[in-house]
């Protein structure tokens, strides 16, 4: 990942009556699949906006694919794939004649369309209407729409919105193998949780700033946030007084907890397995990805680069 498929840097974005980014610095290297995260209104799709040089920077620099994307010529937008928030079709049409559609506008051979209906199941509804189709098929169509011409940047804005959990994992499968053929993805999304093991960066958005960017793992840890253990144990009145010095409670009758730091929780975890009579079960429990956001979502904002 040598080479960064999109670099932002300093970029502020002001409306007459609003400022939707403010200062905004991050690069995505090539092949990452990077989500972005943030509230309703932190800026993710005039962000992409900016990447699609569909509107430009007031001030600060955007740079995507080595070239600026306002100003560069036709070819460029070739090599970009674009999957927006809200995906609008005519209903009249079937899938074909929609891809078929696409393909016409962004200069791409139209004979194309069957293979790529084929990559994204949809072969046995392609002579169908667009209308007949569900929501998940509206959104797979979409995602057709944004692989015309093999791209080799993909812009998701929100693209699992209103999927149900099977189409979700079909969605991030569907990413993966684009992975795997070296296509940078980056994605928005309100939810953390279903991003975890599926990407490599995240940068989170606050009020048109990066509040936090990184790794999941980079940022679980950064977050600092307490871990705790639930252990099961026949004598809770001995292990609560072994453990006094800890942040120690009675949860139920056969059960405690201790809440303690990711640094802390080995030398509590060597402590409770000290007590081997005491205790029948330890359950570790992690803080929550959504934790995490919301962890950063409150956190003041600064900037950050990913690295
Ligand atoms: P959501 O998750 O709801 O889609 P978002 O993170 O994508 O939100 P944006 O659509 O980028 O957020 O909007 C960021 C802010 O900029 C919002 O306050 C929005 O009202 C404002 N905004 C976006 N486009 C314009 C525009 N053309 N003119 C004025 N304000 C705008």
């Amino acid at each position: 990942m040598s080479q960064l498929s999109c670099v932002v840097y300093g970029v502020v974005k002001q409306y007459p009556r609003h400022r939707a980014l403010d200062g905004v610095t991050f690069a995505v290297p090539a092949g990452a699949c990077v989500a972005l995260l943030g509230h309703n209104g932190a800026g993710k799709t005039t962000l992409m906006k900016l990447l699609l040089g569909l509107t430009r920077p007031t001030t600060g620099s955007v740079r995507v694919l080595g070239a600026d994307p306002a100003v560069a010529p036709p070819g460029f937008r070739r090599q970009i794939g674009f999957l927006p928030e809200n995906v609008i079709f005519y209903d009249e049409l079937t899938g074909t004649d929609t891809l078929r559609y696409y393909a016409r506008l962004k200069g791409e051979d139209p004979g194309c369309c069957a293979a790529l209906l084929e990559q994204v199941g949809l072969s046995s509804a392609a002579t169908r209407r667009v209308k007949s189709y569900s929501k998940g098929m509206r959104q797979r169509l979409g995602l057709a729409q944004a692989l015309l011409g093999a791209p080799r940047l993909l812009l998701l804005d929100e693209p699992t919105t209103g999927l149900d959990p099977m189409l979700r994992q079909e969605f991030y499968r569907m990413v993966q193998e684009l992975r795997t053929r070296g296509v940078t993805v980056l994605l928005s999304s309100h939810v953390l949780t279903e991003l975890e093991a599926r990407t490599d960066l995240a940068i989170i958005l606050r009020h048109g700033r990066v509040v936090a960017a990184g790794s999941l793992a980079a940022l679980r840890q950064k977050a600092a946030l307490p871990v705790r253990l639930r252990v099961e144990t026949g004598l809770p009145e001995t292990v609560l007084q072994q453990l006094a010095d800890l942040a120690i409670t009675q949860v139920a009758a056969d059960t405690v907890e201790v809440v303690c730091t990711v640094t802390e929780k080995m030398t509590v975890l060597r402590r409770l397995a000290g007590l081997a009579e005491g205790v029948r079960d330890v359950e570790i429990l992690m803080p929550s990805l959504d934790e995490v956001y919301a962890h950063f979502g409150h956190a003041a904002p600064g900037e950050e680069t990913l690295p």
